[in-house]
């Protein structure tokens, strides 16, 4: 008898042609996630398994598994080569404290000439020989005794279905560029979009020595937690300080933040493209603040020329987006008092619907912006974000 961990995967299947592809990828994001612990990953039948592991990093192994994308549940299980006889055996010297079972069979083995439902009453039979002091109960059982039975000889017995994230393999549709701020919503957005398959690099405007040292720390420490998620990636930290400076030398103040916003995604796009991203990720939500109004997005998206901006949290109330920042773990750290560069040089009445034409009139005025843009760009620190 040997412990191992069900893996079960989640849309991938529908992916008829394609679900080769999308097992592989899946298979490789597991062993990347996995490979910090003494493990092996095992492939039969639409499942993987985990073996080979010390019964004590059980635990730590399901919590990295229920943040790769892609699996739909896990079980910790005893694995046995298929004997009927001997389950209840098997399972009864550490059998879950319970009153009530119930046993669910599962007999993918069909060369057994039982039913699903005949086993199971021989199974609860065996147990209620070994443990007389439990009964039956097959509509609300305390305790839920699940036997899969294999194709290739082999059983799983196991009491635990944890649901994970399902979600697509992360890097099975394309790679985005998030613009990552020190903010709540933004590590959201991005675990949101790497749920969907995205890989994830990051870029961060940084206006030191307006926005401190550990401003940026933070922006780094929020990588790291949402890489547990996405895997490593790089983020592109980009020096803001002298563009923020031209903006509150020659534009109207009410215009700065939507100014502000026209570079930040000019220059997120141009980064993108030499990244070979395919979308810019951002937190917006719509009306949350200004600067997320729909004049201020249409201003926004006028800079970026040939990417789509996908804004993943767009119809989602601020209590829904802490409450997902909360479950992956940003929140503690997103609420760190830095401050943004985003709120240094913050007007006191930003324009909540800005015209195009005016937007783009102030976003002219600036003196030498391409020289500014392109100052930055080549500039650039990037910071290998790895796993926390
Ligand atoms: P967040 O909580 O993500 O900071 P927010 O509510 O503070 O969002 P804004 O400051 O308007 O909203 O920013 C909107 C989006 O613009 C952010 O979600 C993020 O994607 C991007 N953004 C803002 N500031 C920065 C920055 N300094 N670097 C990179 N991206 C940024
Ligand atoms: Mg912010």
């Amino acid at each position: 008898m040997e412990k191992v961990i069900i893996i079960r995967f989640g849309e991938i299947f529908l992916k008829g042609k394609n679900k080769k592809f999308f097992e592989n990828l899946l298979e490789k994001n597991i062993k990347n996630a996995l490979s910090i612990y003494d493990c092996i990953i095992e492939k039969s039948h639409n499942r993987f398994y985990v073996a080979g592991y010390n019964a004590d990093i059980e635990d730590s192994i399901i919590e990295t598994l229920k943040k790769v994308f892609g699996i739909h549940s896990v079980s910790p299980a005893v694995k046995m080569p298929t004997d009927i006889s001997k389950v209840a055996n098997i399972i009864c010297d550490d059998l879950p404290y319970a009153k009530t079972f119930r046993v669910t069979v599962k007999r993918a083995d069909k060369t057994i000439n039982l039913t699903s439902t005949e086993i199971a009453g021989q199974i609860g039979g065996d147990i209620l020989q070994l443990k007389p002091q439990m009964s039956v109960d097959l509509h609300n059982p305390e305790l839920n005794i699940n036997v899969d039975i294999r194709e290739n000889k082999t059983s799983y017995i196991y009491y635990e279905n944890i649901k994970c994230y399902e979600g697509m393999p992360v890097g099975s549709s394309g790679k985005g560029l998030l613009l990552l701020s020190g903010g709540i919503d933004s590590p959201v957005a991005g675990f949101r979009m790497a749920k969907r398959g995205m890989q994830i690099n990051a870029i961060h405007f940084h206006s030191y020595p307006f926005t401190s040292i550990q401003a940026k720390e933070k922006v780094v420490e929020l990588g790291g937690i949402i890489s547990n998620y996405c895997g490593h990636f790089p983020l592109f930290v980009v020096p803001f300080t002298k563009i923020q400076q031209a903006i509150h030398q020659y534009c109207r103040e009410d215009f700065m933040i939507t100014v502000m916003r026209m570079i930040m995604v000019e220059i997120s796009e141009r980064i993108a493209i030499k990244q070979n991203c395919g979308a810019l990720i951002t937190g917006e939500s719509l009306g949350q603040v200004a600067s997320q109004t729909l004049e201020s997005i249409t201003v926004t998206n006028s800079r970026v020329k040939s990417l789509p901006v996908l804004r993943p949290l767009i119809d989602m109330d601020k209590t829904e987006i802490i409450k997902i920042s909360k479950e992956i773990e940003t929140f503690e750290t997103s609420i760190l008092p830095y401050e943004d560069c985003c709120t240094i040089f913050l007007p006191k009445n930003p324009i909540i619907k800005p015209k195009l034409s005016v937007a783009e009139a102030e976003y002219n005025k600036i003196v030498g912006l391409q020289e500014l843009i392109d100052d930055a760009i080549n500039n650039v620190e990037i910071i290998k974000i790895k796993n926390k």
